[in-house]
């Protein structure tokens, strides 16, 4: 029984699930949260045949990743209540990556010298590389009998040509400085294309769609003949779609008017854009339940922002539309796109004409699973998918030591 614990280290942070892949069933999942600060916690949870069956929260303070993961591995190992009989049962730690630039189209078991090329790369990614490379600095430690690979947001959409990943600016900022469109939540496009064409029988490498994951971050790709052609976050995440504190495409020039007229530093903007913007600088508030909640009170700041977030997805549909040239599917998922009614009906409204007719009634029931919410009548099937990043990085880890 081959057991992949997978691991999405942040900033302050530690997510974790522990999979049994013979049946791809979470063991133990969890999370540490607040590193660093004066009250820390840790949950944890076990499950038996998808039962929870234990589950524990204990709040301390973790000073480091290292102390976090430190917990993390008693939980695990604990007698009683622990899913790991034994440290050897661990096979392999798969590390979710943000940015694997270049240099990674596919997972890659972690040597030192990966480890080296991971440092170089982190500028490209400042907010995200340095925590996902601490968790496996430190992972190697708490499990050194266990396999530690890297699995990749970027990875999936390395398959962009050339005219869809370069900026037109000076070659040079390509060829010296690497500047140029990655896309991010790879792991999970790649999981729901793959998962809808599964659904609806198609072969993958004939299956044409458009994906889009509207969570707190927000990106929407182009898959053909299941392989990314285009993707709307850039060179990070900071492009595209709009977000839950991201703005999203914005004109360039906007950066150089707040430095140069109003003062402010890169750090000050970078914070404006990344973390005030979007959702929450139109509404003051990132959570999309709460500015429904306020949409359907006919709060105006609330209309202008839902108005706005799915105008811009729509122009993204089209324009993948166009890119494509046919489209097999429209795929909806993440916590907005799995959830939200309301914003699959704006986005799909009025969009007849490119072959994209909504069942309003399917589009309203609420299930657990995939399901298809299009009128029989649309060219283009439109479906809910649950993405499960996790599991993607498992089974992706699991190919890599089989050899696949
Ligand atoms: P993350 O990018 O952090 O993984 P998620 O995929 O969990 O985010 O999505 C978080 C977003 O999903 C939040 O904006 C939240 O408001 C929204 N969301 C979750 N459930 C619902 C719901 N029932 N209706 C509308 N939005 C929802």
């Amino acid at each position: 029984m081959a057991k992949i614990l997978v691991l999405n280290a942040g900033s302050s942070s530690i997510k974790f699930q522990l999979f049994e892949m013979d049946r791809q069933e979470v063991e133990a999942s969890g999370l540490v949260e607040r590193i660093g600060e004066p009250r820390g916690r840790v949950n944890y949870r076990k499950f038996q045949n998808g039962q929870e069956q234990y589950e524990t929260t204990i709040e301390e303070a973790i000073t480091d990743h290292q102390q976090g993961l430190n917990a993390i591995g008693q939980l695990l190992l604990d007698q009683e209540n622990g899913a790991l009989k034994n440290a050897g049962e661990l096979q392999a730690v798969g590390h979710r990556v943000v940015h694997g630039a270049e240099l990674f189209s596919e997972p890659v078991l972690i040597t030192d010298e990966i480890l080296a090329k991971l440092r170089e790369i982190s500028f490209l990614a400042p907010l995200h590389n340095p925590a996902n490379l601490k968790g496996i600095e430190v992972s190697k430690r708490v499990f050194p009998k266990a396999y530690q690979i890297a699995v990749f947001d970027t990875a999936f959409h390395q398959t962009l040509p050339d005219y869809a990943y370069r900026f037109p600016i000076p070659g040079k900022f390509y060829s010296e400085h690497g500047l140029r469109v990655y896309g991010f939540h790879g792991t999970s496009h790649a999981f729901v294309s793959r998962a809808a064409a599964d659904h609806l029988r198609k072969p993958l490498s004939e299956f044409n769609a458009i994906t889009l994951h509207l969570g707190n971050g927000c990106s929407a790709a182009a898959i053909k003949g299941g392989k990314s052609v285009d993707v709307s976050m850039g060179l990070t995440p900071l492009g595209g779609l709009i977000m839950g504190t991201r703005s999203g495409d914005i004109d360039p020039s906007l950066c150089l008017f707040m430095a140069d007229h109003l003062g402010m530093t890169t750090s000050e903007i970078d914070k404006t854009l990344n973390k005030e913007s979007g959702l929450k600088g139109l509404t003051g508030d990132n959570d999309l339940r709460n500015i429904l909640a306020a949409y359907e009170n006919g709060v105006e700041d609330a209309r202008l922002a839902i108005e706005m977030y799915t105008y811009r997805i729509k122009k993204y549909v089209g324009a993948y539309i166009a890119a494509l040239g046919r489209v097999d599917a429209l795929i909806f998922t993440a916590g907005v796109g799995e959830n939200s009614a309301l914003i699959r009906r704006l986005v799909c409204q009025e969009m007849e004409v490119l072959g994209l007719s909504l069942d309003h009634e399917q589009n309203d029931l609420r299930s657990a699973g995939i399901r298809l919410i299009n009128k029989p009548s649309g060219s283009v099937k439109i479906l809910v998918v649950p993405t499960n990043e996790e599991l993607e990085i498992a089974t992706q880890s699991m190919a890599l030591l089989n050899g696949n």
